[in-house]
């Protein structure tokens, strides 16, 4: 393929990804958006392969199969709630890439280079394998963490943050070795580096709580991107660093948008520490003593509520998706609607545990696009809303987030679900959420509790709901 057709596949498929990563911030066009980074990544493949500098094409056909294959069982079997985890194992294999190519970049360097050219490549070699390794062995840690096969919580080793620095700053002084050395002398400071890097990658994340993983996740699928761009700049690959400045930023748009939704800061979660409790029920009232009864409820009564409702929001969590009571609820939402009452749903940036859960839960059980609203848009009209169902939602709808500034989720804004004139939180117990801490939501006057599996008590209030159908009454006719 001549250069220039070469430029200008390479140009349709950039302006591809950046039509794709714009159709994925809206529901309505996620599924447009996913075509179009298909069809800019299949070209970028076909373009790149047929570059007249790539030989060896049974080798590059085998390893594409093995990784489509790969690929598509991945897809096929990991289940939703699997998303982060999957994301992080193939964000270790970009920082492998990134570091089996700066080593192979470096075997392979072109002494004719001088001067800047030959200092500014060898830079982009130990940059990219710096942050590749990094990279490679967090990724690797978060996916285990978050995959259960290593413990959610912290490891908090004294002096961390030295030891941390130590390693950032002996990589430094092993770079300047790396730049003044040349031939295979250079490799000895390289390698040492990659193994520090790793061992930094994996000290930084085992220090995090498996509560800050998913954000983790999202940070490192950022770096992954510049460790793209770096690969990009060793490599003299434009669309490679175009594509990964544009995952690595919208890495760290996307870690920066959770972190601000959970009132947190970068700093904050990469210091780690928190959440060490994540994934452990914590005592009915949390980490607190929360005055007050709660009050438990019944699918009837429920049911009947939701009769008597002109108006309805229901709150989805993460209870939501263990419990797969997406479709129940879709139903549910139907049938109300069939009967005219007013139904929407109101979305937690951070509902779930990951950017987009509940929506892509709701769009999979064909619940309508327009009725699915983000929390800014839906949060002044809790006043004015009848009944509100909470289904395996938590620290999302805690009100102490707003009004008790001691709690640990203080500042977090969250669905005012409160403010309606009744609340039914469906869960299995008293228990905490994600964040650990309890929640005076289940104490208050106008909530009801409806404890069991979201699943199963959904699909209970929505029998309940059809089999009291308005029955057609049988005119009797009198005959005389
Ligand atoms: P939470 O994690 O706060 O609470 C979920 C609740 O679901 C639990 O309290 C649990 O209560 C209940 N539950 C679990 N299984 C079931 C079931 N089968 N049936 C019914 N209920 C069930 O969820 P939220 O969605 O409100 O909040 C998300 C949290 O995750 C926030 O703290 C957020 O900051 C955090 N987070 C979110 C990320 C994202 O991108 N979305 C990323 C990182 C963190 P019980 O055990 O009593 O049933």
């Amino acid at each position: 393929m001549p250069n220039n057709v070469l430029t200008v596949a390479y140009i349709g498929a950039i302006a591809l990804f950046i039509i794709s990563v714009g159709g994925l911030s809206n529901q309505e066009t996620a599924r447009r958006g996913n075509i179009y980074g298909i069809i800019g990544m299949l070209l970028a493949v076909v373009a790149t392969a047929l570059n007249p500098e790539v030989a060896g094409y049974p080798i590059i056909i085998v390893a594409i199969t093995i990784g489509a294959i790969i690929g598509a069982i991945g897809a096929t079997i990991v289940p939703m709630t699997g998303l982060p985890q999957m994301v992080g194992l193939f964000n270790s294999l970009v920082g492998l890439a990134a570091v089996l190519i700066g080593f192979a970049e470096y075997l392979k360097l072109d002494y004719s280079l001088l001067g800047v050219d030959l200092t500014i490549h060898k830079l982009e070699i130990y940059i990219g394998v710096f942050i590749g390794a990094l990279t490679f062995t967090g990724s690797v840690i978060a996916f285990a963490k978050l995959q259960g096969l290593v413990s959610s919580k912290p490891l908090v080793l004294p002096g961390r943050h030295w030891m941390n620095l130590a390693m950032f700053v002996g990589s430094i002084a092993l770079g300047f070795q790396f730049m003044s050395a040349t031939g295979q002398e250079a490799l000895l400071p390289l390698s040492i580096m990659t193994g520090i890097s790793s061992i930094l990658g994996i000290h930084m994340v085992m220090a995090i709580g498996g509560a800050d993983m998913p954000v983790v996740i999202s940070i490192l699928n950022s770096y992954s991107g510049w460790v793209g761009t770096a690969t990009g700049f060793m490599l003299s690959n434009d669309l490679l660093i175009v594509t990964g400045s544009i995952v690595g930023s919208s890495g760290a748009i996307l870690s920066y948008v959770m972190c601000k939704a959970m009132n947190r800061s970068f700093a904050n979660v990469i210091l780690g520490g928190f959440g060490e409790g994540a994934g452990v029920v914590a005592a009915p009232s949390g980490d607190r003593q929360i005055q007050g009864e709660a009050t438990p409820t019944t699918a009837q009564e429920t049911a009947e509520l939701l009769e008597d409702a002109k108006n309805v929001i229901i709150v989805p969590g993460y209870g939501m998706a263990v419990a797969q009571a997406q479709f129940e609820v879709s139903e549910i939402t139907k049938t109300l609607r069939s009967r005219g009452v007013e139904v929407r749903f109101g979305i937690h940036p951070v509902a779930g545990r990951m950017p987009g859960h509940m929506n892509v839960l709701l769009a999979e059980a064909n619940v309508p696009y327009d009725i699915v609203l983000e929390m800014d848009e839906i949060n002044e009209d809790f006043p004015k809303t009848d009944v509100v169902l909470v289904i395996g939602a938590n620290d999302t709808v805690n009100p102490s987030a707003l009004d008790d500034p001691t709690s640990p989720i203080a500042g977090m804004p969250v669905m005012e679900v409160w403010k309606s004139a009744t609340v039914v939180v469906f869960k299995r117990s008293l228990g905490s959420g994600y964040a650990g801490v309890g929640n005076p939501l289940f104490f208050k006057e106008n909530t009801l509790m409806l404890f069991g599996d979201a699943k199963k008590n959904v699909g209970a209030v929505l029998r309940e709901l059809t089999e009291s159908e308005p029955e057609i009454i049988q005119e009797t006719v009198l005959v005389r």
